[in-house]
């Protein structure tokens, strides 16, 4: 347990956190990454080069000061980051490693005193002390359930399937033939690639049903000369190609629940809820679906041929499409249900109230406005879900 002066002297510290959270967290990342080679092949260095996960780590940094009285408001914000850290295969003895850097960074930027320091380093063990023992149970979930495995496995690529002009899918079976782990619709897997340019992990939300025999992931391409892994994956990897997974993870995935689900993506924030809708329509056929997409017109517009037929065969399953660039052709044929961004206005619109499970997956932008209508509309928190293609913000 923590004592009530270190609580103290943690929450004190959290307006010094507020203005100075992000120049402690990049020098500690600075610091880190160019001491500690083991560990800097555990982080997507774009994420520190875009700046968003020593932003990331700013802001929640700042969360646990701000809340270390009252720690039940964390838990969320502690079971997306075991997540993540399973997923880049983080362990109880990184932990240290992390924590030495932090506090040496706190010195650095705030020099706070000896006082504050050693509460930082009981608070930071503290938390250090919750997130390996939830790590724990996940791994040993992802090892223990049926098909499942520890670390990496090796699969190979046994389809590749141009969905759009930016999406491509991959279909991955295991090499050794034997059956692998049901995924949660909405799980995402890690990929491990040794390439030419280097080693990369980056994780893919897994965008078929859950099955015993393969998955599919389907990766957008992003503008080179950024966009290491997704290009790779589009241009040069090949049919029968190896490429390590981890066991499925994350904690974005469909819950039971008796109200409408509505599925709500843009660009390549689809891919989850792929999983999602195949799902659903497989377990509970007559529970009404919304499926509500937005892409920038047909040419990015992925899987809409396979939307559209369930749509066909659903009658509960609703499809709404929004392009922000139609082509001339969409225009002509009608082909989308809005033209622009969705908004809150067209959202109140085409849904039968506001009572709904939310789910959703799209660009930071579009995420933003999301969360905000949803806020608006006062939908309890229970029934808003999301992922986030990144290290998370909030
Ligand atoms: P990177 O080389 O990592 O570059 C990505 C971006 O980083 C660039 O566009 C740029 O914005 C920034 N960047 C890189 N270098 C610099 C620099 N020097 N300066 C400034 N900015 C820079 N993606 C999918 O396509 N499909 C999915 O289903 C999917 N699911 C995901 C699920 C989760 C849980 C997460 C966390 C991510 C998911 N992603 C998904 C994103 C995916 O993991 C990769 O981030 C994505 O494919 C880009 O990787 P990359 O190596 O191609 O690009």
């Amino acid at each position: 347990m923590l004592s009530n002066k270190t609580i103290q002297i943690v929450k004190s510290t959290a307006p010094a956190l507020a203005e100075k959270g992000l120049e402690i967290t990049n020098c500690m990342y600075h610091n880190m990454l160019s001491n500690e080679p083991e560990i800097k092949k555990m982080f997507n260095i774009s994420h520190q080069r875009s700046g968003l996960q020593p932003k990331a780590l700013a802001n929640a940094v700042y969360a646990y000061a701000q809340n270390i009285d009252n720690l039940s408001a964390l838990t969320d914000a502690v079971e997306v980051m075991a997540a993540k850290h399973v997923a880049s295969q983080i362990k109880a003895e990184h932990y240290p490693i992390v924590g030495k850097y932090l506090l040496a960074a706190i010195d650095q930027v705030l020099a706070p005193g000896q006082e504050i320091l050693d509460a930082w380093q009981s608070a930071y063990q503290f938390l250090a002390d919750i997130l390996i023992a939830r790590e724990h149970i996940l791994y040993k979930q992802q090892k223990d359930q049926a098909g499942g495995w520890p670390g990496f496995r090796e699969f190979i690529v046994s389809d590749k399937v141009v969905e759009s002009d930016c999406i491509t899918s991959f279909y991955l079976v295991p090499k050794d033939q034997k059956s692998i782990a049901k995924h949660l619709p909405g799980q995402y897997i890690t990929i491990s690639l040794d390439i030419p340019q280097g080693q990369y992990k980056r994780q893919y939300s897994i965008s078929s049903v859950p099955n015993d025999k393969y998955y599919r992931i389907s990766v957008k391409k992003e503008n080179t000369p950024c966009g290491i892994v997704s290009n790779y994956l589009h241009e040069e990897i090949q049919l029968q190609d190896s490429i390590h997974l981890s066991a499925p993870t994350g904690n974005f995935y469909l819950k039971d629940n008796d109200k409408p689900v509505v599925l709500l993506s843009a660009g390549v924030g689809l891919t989850p809820m792929l999983s999602m809708l195949s799902f659903l329509l497989e377990q509970n056929p007559t529970k009404p679906i919304y499926f509500i997409h937005a892409t920038n017109n047909s040419q990015s517009h992925a899987m809409r041929t396979d939307i559209d037929r369930l749509a066909l065969k659903y009658p509960n399953l609703h499809i709404f499409y929004s392009y922000s660039q139609p082509l001339e052709k969409d225009i002509q044929h009608q082909t989308m249900h809005k033209t622009g961004r969705i908004d809150m206005d067209w959202l109140h619109h085409i849904l039968p109230g506001n009572d709904c499970d939310y789910y959703f997956c799209g660009p930071q932008s579009f995420m933003q406005m999301v969360q905000q209508t949803l806020h608006h509309w006062q939908v309890p928190a229970q029934q808003i879900n999301y992922e986030v293609f990144g290290p998370q913000m909030a």
